[in-house]
């Protein structure tokens, strides 16, 4: 990688530093329910106060309503319900001042950090007001000062200027450690640098081994290189498999997205999720593989359902169909057992794979047999190959599976590292000096 890292910057002791980290973590009244990201964030917090720089730490949490801003937020849900009557923009914006300050507050983290960092890190209970200038102005060499949630201002996710420069207060150097944020081009993420106010700009370490293990493997695999994608809809990863198809000798496509493909192929899919605008798409892309001479891996058969389980984790029926045979009143919902093993022993024979998305609705325990075949086809492969994990369902099955020890990477950042398999240059790393 050709960006600098925390690692080059010289002289740090004094240096007043700002770090993007990701601190997003998933909270239950006011409790973290899993602090990976804040371990996450360690090294990189630890290196610059043992250098006795003075830190100050920035991060989001959530999707609040912009609360202290003067521009009414309202996400897609709220729109829809204040379009549909049920409640009024005013009403949601109040309760939102309510609760938010509550509820997304990154208290709990600055708490959790000042554990693990021996009491260096304070909480400013603003982001750019009295009392986060005044902790900042306090901080002595080797301290730390977490601010609160970033977008609790508007102005963060619009690149505001003036924000950035209110953000940036005294510091001299910028370093992004947020790797699940990289793919937003936000005022923390990188205007703070693009507006030239921050002018020495680096990555943590957490940034540096998402792309040192993501991007190296992309650019030059170990070979055979396979690709998984499954999860939902085609529409959601075009590029993505366009991208990865031209990069690996092998790409396996499981899940929803499956049934677009099959379709393709001239096959009926019964009720199966099916974009009927991305049929067009499927087709070029196995003509594609045709031509590239590479393999596109199908399933060949699939798990059925009359209906898609309600509650998620409904005790359903199913039955296993070959993937030409789906019955016209039936869904397909998992990849059945013949293609788990064709899919398996694929990754056994391959030195590199990445994977994202799940193989089914593997929310729901009967359908979620697909998923962990393929979660366990690549804990096998462990000391043999090169796996990744592209964050979002497929890193939560395998941890919650216990194979994230047998794994070469899990992502901490879904969006970011399927950006990452689309070929994109994320901002966040973009906007980082070159070395
Ligand atoms: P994504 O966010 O695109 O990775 O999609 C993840 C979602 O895809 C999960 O919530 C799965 O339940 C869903 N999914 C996987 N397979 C299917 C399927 N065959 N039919 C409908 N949804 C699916």
């Amino acid at each position: 990688m050709n960006k600098k890292s925390v690692k080059d910057l010289r002289c740090l002791k004094g240096k007043k530093v700002l770090v993007r980290c990701d601190f997003n973590v998933p909270m239950k009244d006011g409790v973290i329910t899993d602090e990976n990201r804040i371990q996450g964030a360690l090294p990189t917090i630890k290196y610059l106060l043992e250098k006795g720089a003075r830190v100050t730490l920035c991060s989001h949490m959530g999707k609040p309503h912009s609360i202290f801003s003067e521009e009414l937020k309202l996400n897609k849900k709220d729109k829809k319900k204040v379009e549909a009557g049920e409640t009024t923009a005013e009403a949601i914006i109040e309760k939102a001042k309510k609760d938010e300050p509550k509820k997304l507050t990154l208290a709990p983290v600055a708490k959790r950090l000042g554990e693990l960092l021996n009491g260096k890190v304070v909480f400013a209970t603003d982001v750019i007001g009295p009392d986060a200038k005044a902790k900042r102005d306090a901080l002595k060499d080797g301290e730390a000062v977490l601010l609160e949630n970033l977008r609790f201002h508007w102005e963060e996710e619009k690149k505001d200027e003036a924000f950035c420069k209110e953000l940036a207060y005294d510091a001299t150097i910028f370093v992004n450690d947020a790797f699940g944020t990289a793919h937003r081009s936000h005022a923390s993420t990188a205007a703070i640098v693009e507006y030239g106010i921050i002018k020495t700009a680096a990555c943590g370490f957490l940034i540096e081994k998402e792309l040192s293990v993501m991007a190296d493997t992309l650019e030059n695999p170990a070979r055979p290189f396979v690709a998984i994608l499954g999860g939902a809809k085609v529409a959601d990863k075009l590029n993505v498999i366009s991208n990865l198809l031209e990069k690996c000798d092998t790409l396996i496509i499981g899940g929803g997205m499956a049934y677009t493909f099959l379709k393709a192929k001239g096959y009926e899919v019964g009720t199966s999720l099916l974009d009927e605008e991305k049929i067009g798409y499927c087709k070029e892309m196995l003509e594609k593989a045709e031509k590239a001479g590479k393999e596109l891996l199908l399933p060949v058969d699939t798990v059925v359902t009359t209906h898609f389980p309600e509650p998620i984790d409904e005790a359903i029926e199913v039955k296993t169909v070959d993937a030409n045979m789906i019955p016209a009143d039936m869904m397909g919902m998992d990849i059945g057992e013949k293609t788990r093993k064709l899919y398996a022993d694929k990754i056994a024979s391959a030195k590199a794979v990445i994977w994202n998305g799940p193989m089914g609705v593997f929310e729901n325990p009967t359908l979620a047999k697909g998923t962990i075949a393929v979660a366990q086809a690549l804990a096998d492969a462990h000391g043999k190959c090169t796996t990744i994990i592209g964050g979002g369902d497929s890193a939560a099955a395998v941890q919650q599976l216990g194979f994230a020890d047998k794994m070469t990477h899990i992502s901490t950042g879904g969006g970011a590292s399927l950006e990452l398999f689309e070929g994109k240059v994320l901002p966040g790393i973009a906007c980082l000096n070159d070395k």
